[in-house]
């Protein structure tokens, strides 16, 4: 665990999509790394942040409905493979969206939401959702 990785954990980040660009190969990291594994030590020192847009579109979903008991509300729920548009893959919850119009290739774009709270009036933890354009 890199010092950008624990960086990438504090709050300042928490409403955006930052990623790692390799600045050797331009490929873009998401989760952030501090390495590119495709340029090894040929990446060290060149790796950059970029925020991300947050669009892209769905490579592949499921339908969860074997939910854990602290999303049970929600169930069942849509998980999808998103394709940034700037090129990192990334699993994410689809929400608010009509599952009718949940499919392969559709855009989505990131949303921001409250994921848990830790007892009352304890840590809010959120977290990045898509939601269908
Ligand atoms: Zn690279």
């Amino acid at each position: 665990m890199g010092k950008l990785s624990s960086v990438w954990r504090e709050a300042d980040h928490r409403y955006r999509l930052v990623a790692h660009k390799c600045g050797n190969c331009g490929r873009v990291y998401f989760p952030p790394r501090d390495i590119c594994p495709v340029c090894h030590r040929d990446s060290i020192g060149k790796m950059t942040e970029q925020e991300l847009a947050g669009t892209g579109s769905i490579v592949s979903y499921t339908v969860v409905h074997d939910a854990p008991m602290a999303f049970s509300r929600q169930k069942p729920y849509i998980i999808a493979l998103i394709e940034l548009d700037e090129g990192p893959v990334i699993t994410g919850q689809i929400v608010d969206s009509d599952p009718s119009e949940v499919d392969f290739g559709k855009r989505v774009h990131s949303v921001f939401r409250r994921i848990r709270e830790d007892g009352k009036g304890g840590i809010i933890e959120y977290g990045y959702k898509f939601v269908v354009d």
